[in-house]
């Protein structure tokens, strides 16, 4: 039989290269930042995240998505969430290179910086188990505050172990934590939980003098629901109350009054369960002060912010790294897709993009790094840049994810290649753990509650003064803008997408490749570029920005 046609100028799957490796902006970073005495591990887990094998298990994980089995054949209840085989290899990876909590088991300098190197490699994979990874990694500084429970659960939360059995929690060398905050009446206004908490009588075998509690109530969101541990708020005599509430109870029997009520039906993020809950009187234990639930488990909301910002520059570097492969090997109208003049713009401003996120998210972890080990300035700046750089980040990450989806045409459109999954992906970092305004009117209040958090902000984005009039500019319009409070709320999100295009480029002009500093400030702080992407102004080297940003496969 004669072939009806030859398959010509398709591209090569982009597999069998270091995903680390191929991203010279994330391995500078890592230099700089303080933590090159992780890359041979960063570039062991880069090759892993760049193997066919690998690659696979994202596609399964999403394709085959978790399912619910609420009783068991006989009637009796179970809440039992099974998973694919690749989403435990996916899980298994991670939580083998600490990527859910390795900076709270050593005390090396960088460790968050490793980690969070680790975390933009990975979830380049496969966004959706991060969600499990990022809450165990978060709940440590929150639980810290209660040091009879951390004594009890950290050891096994930061264990390079990843034990998915529903068994009791004090069976396994490793476990995994969720958090409940989110309920039908308000996500974002935690304060409207009607979930009552009552102590019980005679608990105090199992927590000493505080008793245990009761909690009746739900949560609408509660993702990762086979975790072995979560933090919940509740409503107690003394206000909203942050606690613990294990799946399994000290005893050996399940906590039965934590019910799995159903599973959500998602845009994206399928790999990961995100269930609903109902809470019947289910045990739990206090953390921190009664009444101080918000003061206690903003501390881990903190870090899942930080992880909102690495995972933005995950799905963002994974779709400049797809987009500039395609047109690599792709030719229409006679030339490759990437020498032709306004497909180079375009491919540049995706790196342009995907840089600038680079060099902020991996500047932040390294003020959780120094933060950590009690410098008061970096906590400032966490305090607030995190916030910024989130609502930003997240802000550009659906954008650029649907500019890069173009670049693959009609390819991108289709599931074989990443790009719909990570197009499902990218609103998800902007809606969680504070969606784009409730950011933005935290800045505002971070400003007001603590004056040396702005200070230390507009001293970072100063820190380029006179390198570049662009950037100076900007920087003189964010405190043009800060100088007048007059109606600020309503202007929150012009005043931090100013405050978070300065911090970029100040980061970029300070650290970055000359060539994509000067095509930032050119187009993100002079106003010269348009509202699409793929607009830089002319005159640009681009170049060199192509060139370092394109994952070179072996
Ligand atoms: C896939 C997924 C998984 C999740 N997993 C969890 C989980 O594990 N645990 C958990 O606790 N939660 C979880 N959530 C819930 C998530 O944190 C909330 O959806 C989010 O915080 C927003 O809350 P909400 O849905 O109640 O929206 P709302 O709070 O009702 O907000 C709706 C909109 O109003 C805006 N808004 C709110 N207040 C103001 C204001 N004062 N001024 C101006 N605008 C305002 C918000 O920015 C938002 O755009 C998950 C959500 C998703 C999508």
């Amino acid at each position: 039989m004669p072939a009806t046609h030859e398959v010509t100028n398709q591209p090569p799957p982009l597999e069998g290269y270091d995903v680390f490796g191929a991203d010279a902006a994330l391995m500078e970073a890592v230099e700089r930042e303080g933590a090159g005495w992780a890359v041979d591990d960063l570039h062991a887990l880069g090759r892993l995240a760049g193997s066919p094998e690998a690659i696979g298990w994202g596609f399964d994980a999403n394709r085959f998505p978790p399912e619910l089995r609420t009783h068991d054949g006989y009637g009796h209840r179970v809440d039992e969430v099974t998973y694919h085989p690749a989403y435990h290899e996916l899980m298994r990876v991670a939580v083998s290179h600490g990527l859910h909590g390795a900076p709270w088991a050593v005390d090396q300098p960088g460790a968050h910086v490793a980690r969070a190197a680790g975390f933009v490699t990975w979830s380049q994979v496969e966004a959706g188990h991060g969600c499990p990874i990022s809450m165990t990694y978060s709940i440590v500084p929150a639980l810290r505050t209660q040091p009879d429970l951390a004594g009890e659960w950290e050891a096994r939360l930061v264990a390079r172990a990843y034990d998915p059995r529903n068994v009791a929690a004090r069976e396994k060398p490793g476990v995994l934590a969720g958090m409940g905050m989110t309920e039908k009446q308000g996500g974002s206004d935690v304060r409207a939980n009607t979930t009552r908490a009552e102590r019980t009588a005679g608990g105090g075998d199992v927590d000493g003098d505080r008793g245990m509690w009761r909690l009746t109530g739900h949560k609408w969101f509660c993702s990762a629901p086979m975790s072995d541990v979560f933090l919940m708020l509740a409503q107690a005599p003394a206000g909203l109350t942050c606690f613990l509430v294990p799946r399994w109870l000290p005893d050996g029997e399940r906590n039965s009054g934590f019910r799995i009520m159903r599973l959500k039906d998602k845009l994206g993020n399928r790999s990961n369960a995100s269930s609903e809950i109902e809470l019947d009187g289910a045990l739990a234990l206090l953390v921190g002060e009664e009444g101080r639930g918000v003061r206690t488990i903003i501390d881990m909301v903190a870090h899942t912010r930080l992880d909102c910002v690495l995972g933005a520059t995950a799905t963002m570097r994974q779709a400049t790294a797809q987009a500039l492969h395609h047109a690599a090997h792709r030719a229409a109208f006679g030339s490759t897709l990437v020498d032709q003049p306004l497909m180079r713009v375009v491919l540049a401003d995706l790196a342009v993009e995907s840089e600038a996120a680079t060099v902020t998210a991996m500047h932040l972890a390294r003020a959780f790094d120094e933060a950590a080990r009690g410098d008061e300035g970096a906590d400032a700046l966490r305090r607030i840049a995190t916030a910024v750089g989130k609502y930003w980040t997240c802000k550009r990450e659906p954008t650029h994810v649907g500019e890069a989806l173009e670049c693959l045409g009609g390819n991108g459109y289709v599931e074989e290649s990443i790009m719909p999954r990570l197009f499902r992906e990218s609103p998800l970092n902007g809606i969680w753990e504070g969606s784009g305004n409730v950011i933005c009117l935290d800045v505002l209040r971070a400003m007001a509650r603590e004056p040396v958090a702005l200070e230390v902000f507009l001293s970072e984005i100063d820190a380029a003064r006179g390198a570049d009039r662009r950037l100076d500019d900007a920087v003189a319009g964010v405190r043009h803008e800060l100088g007048d409070l007059v109606g600020i709320e309503a202007r929150a999100r012009r005043v931090v997408e100013a405050m978070a295009l300065a911090l970029q480029g100040s980061l970029l002009v300070r650290y970055g490749h000359p060539a994509v500093a000067d095509a930032f400030c050119a187009s993100r702080l002079s106003g010269e570029e348009g509202l699409a992407l793929g607009t830089l102004p002319p005159g640009l080297d681009l170049g060199s920005i192509i060139e370092r940003s394109h994952p070179k496969v072996a």
